[in-house]
């Protein structure tokens, strides 16, 4: 569910990706972008290498994953991106996305897919990144590096939240309000020298 007000967002037809979303207006640094909704399936039933629309489900936790309305235009449409522009807070067990920092208008807002290192059973591996970004490593894979720190971050993260209240079968309740901006805080310093090779930051101080 878009929490972006409908004149700041639209749908457009990428080159490569299938569809993407794009800021029609400049997009401040933190705003909450949207809910990862849909309906909460339990991940042992669920056939993930027949199903090409696996790339959709969002782990809610180690038994549950939210399966979003494909037919409806929504922020599972927002592509994977080496370098994304928008990132995940959890709140309250719900899976939100957020601006991790300016975004003009005419980008296309983007997400790290957060895939786990590429391993023998992803083969043949039919996740390959188009994002076109000067540090596109060519997979949507991460390295071990970056899932890590991206594991770390998510189980602290985890424990300051409350889970989400669902039943399987049924669409995850949308929460009774949001935050409108996540305001600045150390999440961001991790997570952008998360996002860019060591070699990007010769000087940054963390
Ligand atoms: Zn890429």
């Amino acid at each position: 569910m878009f929490l972006l007000k409908d004149d700041y967002w639209e749908i457009k037809k990428t080159k490569e990706k299938g569809y993407g979303v794009f800021a029609k207006k400049k997009i401040r640094k933190g705003t909450i972008i949207g809910d990862y909704l849909g309906k909460v399936i339990k991940i042992s039933e669920y056939d993930l290498d027949n199903d090409k629309n696996g790339l959709f489900l969002m782990y809610l936790t180690d038994l549950a994953a939210i399966y979003p309305n494909l037919k409806k235009p929504d922020i599972h449409l927002l592509n994977h991106s080496c370098t994304p522009n928008c990132w995940i807070y959890i709140y309250r067990g719900h899976t939100l996305f957020f601006a991790l920092r300016e975004i003009e208008p005419g980008e296309e807002l983007t997400i790290s897919y957060l895939l786990s290192p590429k391993d023998e059973t992803c083969n043949p591996c039919t996740h390959t990144c188009k994002c076109g970004s000067k540090f596109c490593t060519g997979t949507m894979h991460l390295s071990k590096d970056k899932y890590e720190i991206w594991q770390n971050l998510q189980d602290e993260e985890k424990k300051k939240t409350k889970t989400a209240k669902f039943t399987f079968g049924k669409n995850l309740p949308k929460l009774a309000s949001y935050p409108k901006i996540i305001p600045n805080n150390p999440i961001y310093a991790i997570i952008s020298s998360a996002n860019e090779p060591p070699s990007a930051i010769p000087n940054r101080q963390i």
